[in-house]
């Protein structure tokens, strides 16, 4: 089901922090959200930093799942977090930057999905080596029963300073003449790094004719306890949708 002038949209918080503030955050934005995105397990450069609540915001998804009729998407970073995901009836999964990265990773978590009717949303690298990308891609492509998505968040560079990670659009074109049959999502949250610049980036990548749109947000942003600057409030984001002509 598409709700937004035939775009996917998927919001939801960078982390799930409580139940709270994850239904919270829910109820506010379900009706004009495809897909809710969640973060379980976060993989995070720090080890002092919050890195989500495991195997308990399971349990919360699946309620949320239940309460507002809606399809939950994580981020999963290993087999395990797989196998506990997939014990809780969540069938949208997503390969996060720095797991693209990893050969080893992608195989055994594709080697779990070969018969399984799910989605899998493949992130772009964080470093700009399209290779790595094309090489997560394909070992996907090679199950039949998986439903894939591609994710644009951008690419790490040294010396970025406007943006927290570059768009890079030659690489997006370079992705799509590839896959001309994979959708792409566009994430302005993790390109911006800053809530500011959102909306000039959604722009440009509707533009450029995206699928969709991936949209951090929280119920109280200046709060939350990861990526808190790029987060929108539910009405930051329902004005957002509205100023690009999705609502
Ligand atoms: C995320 O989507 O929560 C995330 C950690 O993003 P990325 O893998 O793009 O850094
Ligand atoms: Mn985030």
């Amino acid at each position: 089901m598409v709700k937004n002038n035939n775009k996917i949209i998927i919001a939801g918080p960078c982390a799930i922090e409580s139940k709270k503030q994850f239904n919270d955050t829910i109820e506010n934005i379900y009706h004009e959200t495809d897909i809710i995105r969640c973060g379980a397990w976060k993989a995070r450069t720090s080890p002092y930093s919050f890195a989500g609540r495991g195997e308990n915001s399971l349990k919360w998804i699946q309620n949320v799942q239940k309460k507002f009729n809606v399809r939950c998407a994580i981020e999963i970073g290993t087999l395990n977090h797989l196998n506990l995901a997939l014990e809780y009836n969540i069938n949208t999964f997503w390969i996060g930057a720095r797991t693209t990265c990893n050969p080893f990773t992608v195989e055994e978590i594709s080697k779990k999905l070969k018969n399984k009717n799910v989605e899998i949303w493949i992130k772009n690298p964080i470093f700009p080596d399209i290779k790595l990308w094309i090489g997560a891609i394909e070992r996907f492509k090679k199950n039949k029963k998986n439903t894939i998505k591609l994710i644009h968040r951008g690419f790490f560079l040294e010396n970025s300073k406007k943006y927290r990670n570059q768009p890079r659009w030659d690489l997006l074109k370079i992705i799509r003449q590839e896959y001309p049959e994979i959708p792409i999502i566009h994430d302005p949250s993790h390109i911006a790094g800053n809530r500011e610049l959102i909306y000039p980036i959604c722009k440009k990548a509707l533009e450029k004719k995206v699928d969709g749109l991936m949209i951090e947000v929280h119920n109280e942003p200046d709060n939350a306890l990861s990526d808190s600057k790029q987060q929108l409030s539910p009405i930051q984001f329902k004005q957002l949708l509205i100023s690009l002509g999705l609502k």
